[in-house]
């Protein structure tokens, strides 16, 4: 039986910080402009356990953007709001192109993509429900806010740096639309999504998502129940598939539990009934995942035996 007291938790937090904080490699992502200018050393990680007790060390109230970690959340919410027909739409499965890719929508313009990358993170956003545009939006970040702790926002500065740069993101949706894929109006789609991505959260603040996505989908904070259980099932299922970008069948055989990364330097790892563990470091690899934050979840899922096939 898996229990580790508080003070395990926190040895395995300074000896990952400890071990890692002088792993200089990667780089900021800089096709966003904004995200290029967020300081580089910033690092922070969080520990919450499904009962809500949360540890950290580092830079963990500086709020980032949630960039890819949006989307198996808005994944979870469209879900909710159209049920198992999301995935028929949507497909599930790993499009071996990266995440931004116009070729795999080219490649296979009827059963396209995954929602863990953008062309199906833009079609899931498509479906979420809500009379107005603007009522789609709040109830977006509605949801992820109640996942959470209440205190999320929209990072004006970094949503209009992505929006007056996200020409690629658009020939993406014209394309997606051009099949038929979409459920509301293209642009509004994109512009949901981007907000979506521009989101503002702190490494503890993600912690405790990961929290609930780790209690079936009761923030044990709020004891309030936010999503289903089965509708989380797929959500950690998606991120356990597609959540490291191209790299995401190494991060499977090396570390076994279902995880997403973004391009702000998130990482979210979800060990179901247990814990999350997130990771902020801003510097990438190649792929777009964190490089420290790749580094330290690694660590721990060794040390811990927090590997899906080394659960009994
Ligand atoms: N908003 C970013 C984009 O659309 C998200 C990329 C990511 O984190 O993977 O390019």
């Amino acid at each position: 039986i898996f229990a580790l007291t508080n003070t395990e938790i926190k040895q395995g937090l300074s000896e990952s910080y400890e071990k890692f904080k002088n792993l200089n490699t990667g780089k900021n992502a800089d096709y966003i402009p904004d995200l290029a200018k967020v300081n580089s050393s910033l690092f922070g990680i969080a520990i919450a356990t499904n009962e809500g007790k949360i540890e950290s060390i580092g830079n963990v109230d500086t709020p980032f953007s949630i960039q890819s970690i949006s989307k198996p959340l808005i994944y979870g919410l469209a879900l909710k709001d159209n049920g198992e027909i999301i995935n028929e739409k949507v497909g599930l499965d790993a499009t071996g192109h990266k995440f931004n890719s116009i070729e795999s929508i080219e490649n296979n313009p009827t059963h396209i993509q995954n929602p863990m990358v953008n062309a199906g993170a833009i079609q899931v956003t498509s479906f979420i429900k809500g009379k107005t545009s603007s009522e789609k939006w709040e109830r977006a970040l509605s949801f992820i806010n109640k996942l959470s702790d209440g205190k999320l926002y929209l990072g004006e500065s970094v949503y209009k740096s992505e929006t007056s740069t996200n020409l690629r993101n658009q020939a993406i949706t014209r394309l997606l639309n051009s099949y038929n894929m979409l459920n509301s109006e293209p642009m509004d789609a994109l512009d949901r999504y981007t907000k979506a991505c521009s989101i503002m959260l702190t490494t503890k603040q993600l912690a405790i998502i990961g929290a609930t996505l780790a209690n079936n989908g009761t923030n044990p904070l709020t004891r309030q129940n936010i999503i289903e259980a089965n509708y989380v099932h797929y959500m950690l299922s998606e991120m356990a598939v597609n959540g490291l970008y191209e790299t995401s069948g190494q991060w499977w055989v090396h570390v076994g539990i279902p995880s997403k990364s973004g391009v702000g330097g998130g990482i979210l790892a979800v060990v179901p009934n247990k814990m999350a563990i997130v990771v902020f470091s801003p510097p990438l690899d190649p792929s777009g995942n964190s490089v420290r934050g790749q580094e330290v979840i690694k660590y721990l899922s060794k040390k811990w035996n927090l590997h899906y096939l080394d659960q009994k």
